[in-house]
């Protein structure tokens, strides 16, 4: 059976909230029978849900704010 997982892709400190923050992105792994490579269906912040609620822009994975990206170097 396929099996998706959330797995840590970057760490990165954020002003927003003055702490370290991942970016987690979604895992797809094949049926083991299958020769078809892991696949990353999706990324998160791991704050990014919190984040979210703020009155104030926050940044592209708050979905408040696309032009700010704090894993982007
Ligand atoms: S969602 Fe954006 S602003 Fe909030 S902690 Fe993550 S990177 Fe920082």
């Amino acid at each position: 059976m396929a099996e998706r997982t959330w797995e840590t892709s970057k760490v990165c400190y954020c002003e927003h909230v003055m702490g370290e923050v991942a970016l987690e992105a979604e895992v797809l792994y094949p049926m083991d029978f299958l020769p078809d490579p892991p696949r990353v269906l999706s990324h998160r912040c791991s704050h990014g849900l919190e984040c979210n609620q703020f009155a104030k822009a926050a940044c592209v994975w708050a979905g408040t704010n696309p032009n700010y990206d704090p894993f982007r170097p």
